[in-house]
């Protein structure tokens, strides 16, 4: 009996490895979806072309940044230099004219934080957003794909994280819940804390890749084919992980009084951000600081309801992956 019970007490987390690197594969886009995305930006840049011939199309978001699941939607930046058309006039102009070609769907949002346009083509089934000029988006998504580009464990971390949010529905920012680049930054810098740690802070290291985007300074070490396996001295698994990572956001962090910093690669106070009292509606229950804009709290959606939301949810997370005998159903059973 004394021996059962050491059994049951002590499980081996390892042995939940393989389905969980199973549901990560499972999430991974297949390479024609890939094709399918550069037929449509190819189809778009031509239309944006035509009207603004010097207008240049980026990729951002998730697929960019290699965090995207399939059948994700995709995110397009066009970079015009129009000195003298406010964002809201671009957006409507730019619906016209998509309008006018064979795309569905075709939606102006010019009052939304973040103007843009939406739409729906036919050919390929694929949905996109369109903004303009959002360039700081475009270098962060850099950022998480270089991270990414460091240890195979932060991309396997994110899906499954990202998974998890989306089934259990705190992904939703209208609903006071966190974006999936909030928690693609919760995860680099779970990594960036193990010890040894997992990932590096390229933004600490020497600089390689320097842009100045609105009157923001980017600098950050590019160049991570030259880190080897940066991680290797750390040999913990996926499952240890995942259950690492939920233990951490239920029962460690010092929601009172911590940030979580990407940039520096470390945890850094409220007090020094002056982030401690609600400043319109900005309540900072959650602190989570953009690597390029330190002013931008991307827990800042996050309000007392949802606060409750969030951690009961990470709670449950964690307890799962301690004492669920089956974690990878039961974490991601639908809300
Ligand atoms: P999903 O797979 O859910 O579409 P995503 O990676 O596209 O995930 P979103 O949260 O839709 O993530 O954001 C798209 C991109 O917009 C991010 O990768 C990031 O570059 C940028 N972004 C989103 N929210 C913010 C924010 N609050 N501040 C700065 N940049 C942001
Ligand atoms: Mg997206």
């Amino acid at each position: 009996r004394m021996y059962k019970r050491q059994v049951i007490c002590r499980r081996d987390i390892n042995v939940f490895n393989v389905p969980f690197l199973a549901i990560y594969e499972s999430l991974i886009p297949p390479e024609e979806e890939k094709l399918k995305q550069n037929q449509l930006v190819a189809l778009l840049e031509k239309l944006v072309n035509k009207e603004w011939p010097a207008a240049k199309l980026y990729l951002y978001g998730s697929c960019a940044n290699s965090f995207g699941v399939s059948k994700s939607d995709i995110d397009v930046c066009v970079a015009i230099e129009e000195a003298d058309m406010d964002k809201a006039k671009i957006i409507m102009k730019l619906a016209d004219i998509l309008q006018s070609d064979n795309l569905q769907n075709v939606q102006a949002l010019t009052r939304a934080r973040v103007p843009i346009v939406k739409l729906m083509d036919p050919v390929t089934g694929i949905s996109c957003d369109i903004c303009i000029n959002n360039l700081l988006a475009v270098v962060n998504t850099k950022l998480l794909r270089d991270y990414a580009l460091i240890d195979p464990r932060l991309r396997q971390l994110a899906f499954i994280i990202k998974h998890w949010a989306k089934s259990r529905r705190v992904n939703e920012t209208y609903h006071g819940t966190l974006s999936s680049y909030a928690y693609v930054l919760m995860c680099i810098h779970y990594l960036q804390m193990r010890r040894p740690a997992i990932l590096p802070c390229l933004q600490d290291m020497d600089t390689t890749y320097c842009v100045t985007v609105d009157d923001v300074n980017c600098a950050f070490f590019d160049k991570v084919e030259k880190l080897g396996d940066f991680g290797r001295h750390n040999k913990e698994t996926i499952a240890q992980l995942v259950r690492g990572f939920f233990h951490y956001w239920a029962y460690c962090h010092d929601y009172a009084n911590a940030v979580i910093s990407v940039r520096t690669g470390s945890i850094i106070s409220k007090r020094e951000k002056d982030w401690t009292r609600r400043i319109g509606l900005d309540r900072h229950l959650i602190c989570i600081e953009d690597p390029f804009e330190t002013s931008h709290d991307l827990g800042r959606v996050v309000d007392k309801y949802s606060i409750k939301v969030l951690r009961e949810e990470f709670e449950r997370a964690a307890d799962i992956m301690q004492n669920d005998p089956n974690p990878c159903n039961k974490l991601f059973e639908p809300y």
